[in-house]
């Protein structure tokens, strides 16, 4: 496995961060790292076909990557997403893809927003209560391991999209890898590749770690006070992300999350 700077970068660690105003509008340099994690060897490899030891690997080396950059503190957030079968990109070895920031990703901004209202609020992670609902009903439970659930989200967006929990309340994906959750996620990551391809006719799909920024890059007092208590690491995995159906903002599934969470059940069955 190796780590290679992107060719064409969008961010690179060697530009200096600044920020200014240009007029009402914000501005701020590109400083930052794009990097792709090479996972394997052979060029025909997908998370279907390597071994479980290299996709916890694989883990492991998200967890130096985000450790690394995360010392950094002008680096304000760090997104490990991973895709399989993009449409228009040709086929090539198996990758994961690193992008580093001195601002936090919109999408990650606004959960991180839900996750503290929520907390404020109720006094408890989103996540957790989350958990002790959909383990009690069972329907959306793909999966329950020592670890995690995978399980299919109430209002998932579109079709067999499928989250995987860490049971253990924690903020980052950093501090909850152990030799334990390493080997159990490796497995639930392999086994929903594996099922997505013996029984849905391998679709492409994007798999994102949902994980608190770097808390290092506090520029206000106040910046993510409560987070370690409101925010709960997660991964997220969505199929044929472009084609998910949106109508005036809103998204429009036309399969329900139970009978995403029984068909992926029945999948993950054929595949042991
Ligand atoms: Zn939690
Ligand atoms: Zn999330």
């Amino acid at each position: 496995m190796r780590v290679v700077p992107e060719a064409d970068a969008y961010f690179r660690i060697e530009q200096e961060l600044v920020r200014e105003g240009v007029g009402m509008f914000d501005m701020i340099t590109a400083r930052g790292a794009s990097e792709v994690i090479l996972e394997s060897p052979h060029h025909d490899d997908t998370l279907a076909t390597m071994s479980v030891e290299q996709v916890e690997s694989v883990l492991w080396m998200y967890r130096d990557r985000l450790v690394d950059l995360k010392r950094d503190s002008q680096i304000r957030d760090i997104l490990i997403s991973r895709r399989h079968k993009k449409p228009g990109v040709p086929a090539h070895h198996p990758y994961s893809r690193v992008t580093a920031i001195p601002i936090v990703f919109d999408e990650m901004r606004r959960e991180l927003r839900e996750a503290r209202e929520y907390y404020q609020y109720k006094r408890r992670c989103l996540y957790c209560d989350m958990l002790r609902q959909e383990i009690a009903a069972e329907e959306r439970i793909v999966r329950l391991t020592r670890f995690f659930a995978v399980l299919v989200p109430y209002a998932a967006p579109s079709p067999l999209e499928t989250w995987i929990l860490p049971r253990q309340h924690g903020c980052s994906f950093e501090d909850a890898l152990s030799q334990d959750t390493a080997t159990d996620l490796a497995a639930l990551v392999s086994r929903h590749a594996r099922a997505l391809r013996a029984e849905f006719g391998d679709p492409g799909y994007e798999l994102v770690i949902h994980n608190a920024p770097n808390l290092r890059s506090r520029i206000l007092q106040g910046d993510w006070a409560t987070i370690r208590d409101d925010y709960h690491w997660h991964v997220e995995i969505v199929i044929e992300p472009e084609r998910a159906n949106r109508v005036g903002g809103i998204f429009v599934n036309e399969l329900s999350p139970e009978a995403s969470a029984a068909n992926l059940r029945h999948a993950w069955s054929a595949v042991t």
